[in-house]
């Protein structure tokens, strides 16, 4: 396992539509762990393989905060097939933004349709925390960050902030 480097916004490679896991094998394997690794890492409770450069339907996930590593979920091909009426406002971050946080809506439960590490296809509802972390990491396989749904003001400050912080890091 190894954690790997986190895109920045603004990143081309962040902003792609990526395409399905064909196969499920030991790279798809190794790729969820390193995944799982640079999340806890981060910390984070969420993260896209977009966000590593790895350009494929997968993300993982883990909302139980008190203790990380207890949940680790890995969701390859994933798709919502139902969406409640209701909708929460909560704020959201993201590790390809860092220290930016707003307000934004989700549907309050879902259940996602995914493919799990053995290859096999299964349904689960989420609610709460882990609701709102799937949609998030399921927007980032389409190209789709949590700013997106701010105003173009709001986007652009952030934007420019992030284009910023690349080039102190680049610096350093
Ligand atoms: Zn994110």
């Amino acid at each position: 396992m190894s954690i790997r480097p986190i895109l920045i916004h603004p990143d081309p490679r962040l902003r792609k539509v990526v395409p399905a896991v064909p196969q499920v094998d030991e790279k798809v394997r190794k790729l969820a762990e390193d995944m799982l690794q640079t999340m806890y890492d981060a910390p984070g409770i969420g993260l896209a393989a977009p966000q590593i450069g790895a350009m494929q339907r997968i993300f993982v996930m883990d909302c139980e905060r008190e203790e990380p590593g207890d949940h680790p979920t890995v969701c390859i091909n994933p798709e919502i097939t139902w969406a409640s009426d209701e909708m929460v406002t909560s704020e959201e971050g993201c590790l390809s933004i860092p220290d930016y946080y707003a307000e934004v809506d989700r549907n309050e439960r879902i259940r996602l349709a995914f493919t799990d590490l053995d290859g096999k296809r299964r349904e689960e509802e989420f609610d709460g925390q882990w609701a709102i972390c799937a949609q998030h990491e399921l927007d980032h396989l389409d190209g789709k960050l949590f700013i997106d749904y701010l105003s173009a003001v709001r986007r652009q400050m952030i934007t420019q902030k992030m284009k910023k912080l690349k080039k102190e890091r680049a610096r350093a």
